[in-house]
């Protein structure tokens, strides 16, 4: 059985590496440095688990690994062939050459200091005390070490992702956040559109297509933006990018419904500005920001109806009546 503890880091810039142990594969943070503590050796691998130093045996000892007719074989299967306590029957398919033994010294010398058998105790995976605490291993224990470093991305990543909207919405959200919407200026830089293609955007068609201008900075996208805030009787700058976006709505604090509103704005928003562009691009819509707008509120009003539990507002008050929501705050 495989089993992977894998952590979603968020879009944050954490580096995973997999590691091997007891036949189960664990997506681990590179700076978290677990380490297998032996106990009885039965879920130990002993050519492919990194028990015994800081790289497993299999890859400190390539030839004698490929020698071996027993790789799969567990710690506790090893020595329980063992006659002695330095006699290792290593199970290999042939005797060995000369210039073959100072691997088998060099291995012997190794397992002459690893770490022995505690009887009646599991195998298990421990964090490594001198980098990122103590304590068993656990995908829950690897999540709270993780998130600890996300840092200010930590902050982005629950507005996304713990917004009451269709997961597609807040997927769309975190591209926009990342920079990584498929506009025509960044499939223009991976080649995909050709030079035939035009990069202008199908709003204003006087500017390159980019994320931020398409989703902020166009003309057509700022009236929606504006509506969206003088509603609110909120003035602003208009930010350069969609993190700068997502930063400043943070940082305004509101309190129980009005603030899941609040938070479910911008996806609504981004999300519908990029369904319309859609519309027009491979549909032969033209721009209607009246309408955009109305249709943002629709949705934003059936989504949240919909997923939160004794929304006080109906329908019609966040279609019909934006500017009275702003008395609740
Ligand atoms: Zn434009």
């Amino acid at each position: 059985m495989s089993m992977l503890a894998c952590l979603s880091n968020g879009g944050g810039n954490l580096a995973l590496k997999q590691m091997h142990f007891g036949g189960e594969s664990f997506v681990v943070n590179t700076k978290s440095s677990c380490q297998i503590k032996v106990g009885d050796g039965c879920r130990i691998r002993f050519w492919y688990d990194k028990w015994c130093g800081s790289t497993c045996l299999k890859d400190e000892f390539p030839p004698l690994f490929n020698l071996s007719v027993d790789k799969e074989g567990s710690l506790q299967q090893f020595l329980a062939r063992k006659t002695n306590d330095t006699d290792w029957n290593f199970n290999f398919r042939r005797a060995l050459y000369t210039w073959e033994l100072p691997d088998v010294s060099r291995l012997l010398s190794l397992l002459a200091s690893a770490p022995s058998l505690t009887t009646g105790c599991v195998d298990c995976l421990v964090w490594n005390p001198a980098t990122a605490g103590s304590g068993p291993f656990s995908a829950s224990s690897l999540y709270s070490f993780s998130t600890s470093l996300l840092g200010p991305d930590l902050t982005i990543t629950k507005f996304i992702w713990c917004n009451p909207l269709p997961p597609k919405v807040l997927f769309f959200g975190w591209l926009a956040w990342k920079n990584r919407v498929k506009t025509a200026v960044f499939l223009h830089n991976l080649g995909i559109l050709g030079s035939n293609t035009s990069p202008y955007c199908i709003f204003c068609k006087s500017t390159p297509e980019s994320a931020n201008h398409a989703l902020l900075h166009c003309p057509f996208s700022w009236s929606i933006w504006s509506a969206v805030l003088s509603g609110w009787g909120i003035q602003w700058c208009i930010p350069y990018s969609v993190a700068d976006l997502f930063n400043w709505w943070l940082s305004r604090k509101l309190r129980d419904f009005i603030a899941k509103i609040w938070r479910a704005i911008p996806f609504v928003v981004l999300w519908s500005l990029w369904k319309h562009r859609n519309d027009c691009v491979f549909s032969n819509a033209h721009p209607n920001s009246v309408d955009l707008w109305e249709l943002i509120k629709i949705r934003l009003a059936h989504w949240l109806k919909a997923s939160i539990k004794d929304f006080p507002f109906s329908v019609s008050d966040l279609v019909c009546n934006w500017r009275n929501i702003r008395s609740f705050i």
